[in-house]
């Protein structure tokens, strides 16, 4: 299994399995602490702002974000994290995924969301957010589904990404090694 356990998380990049996975519940009472704690460093050393434990190769369902634009002192665990509702218009914005390193592209998504989670205490938790934080949230549960920003594109916009992606999916299958990802 993929399922594996914690020490040594390494950034899966575009081609590896982990990516196209659908993840399971964090059961209640299940440890995430160790992941958690792997994953924030990890999305601090990387300079994201968002990683989704599938990322890690860990098919539960977790992930980490923080606030590009309100420099909030903490980034918040979620645990289970469903997307309630989706509100406001769709807008674009520029996005980036630590699996696609120097990949940018600018996506439509709804402004807004309300999420439900588990926070890293296990206390359930609703959020109501339209910053950019909402925007994270919304591409962080995608990679839960095993959903990456690529499949947002338009078929025209994929086939020009084309070579790069197959370069990168080349990459994503090689042995991991002391790879770093720069975005
Ligand atoms: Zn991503």
């Amino acid at each position: 299994m993929l399922d594996e356990p914690t020490p040594g998380v390494a950034l899966r990049i575009y081609g590896a399995a982990s990516l196209r996975r659908r993840c399971r519940e964090v059961a209640a009472g299940e440890d995430v602490s160790a992941l958690a704690a792997a994953m924030l460093a990890l999305m601090e050393r990387a300079g994201g702002v968002g990683l989704a434990a599938p990322q890690v190769g860990d098919l539960r369902r977790l992930i980490v974000v923080s606030e590009p634009d309100r420099r909030r002192s903490r980034p918040i665990v979620m645990v289970n994290p469903v997307i309630e509702e989706r509100f406001g218009p769709a807008v674009p914005f520029e996005e980036g995924c630590l699996s696609f390193p120097d990949l940018y592209l600018t996506l439509r998504r709804p402004r807004g969301v309300v999420v439900r989670y588990r926070d890293a205490g296990g206390a359930a938790r609703t959020l109501r957010e339209d910053s950019l934080l909402a925007r994270v949230i919304q591409h962080e549960v995608d990679h839960l589904d095993g959903i990456l920003f690529i499949d947002h594109l338009t078929r025209w916009r994929r086939w020009l990404l084309a070579g790069r992606l197959l370069r990168l999916r080349a990459s994503g299958r090689m042995p991991l090694g002391a790879r770093e990802a720069r975005a």
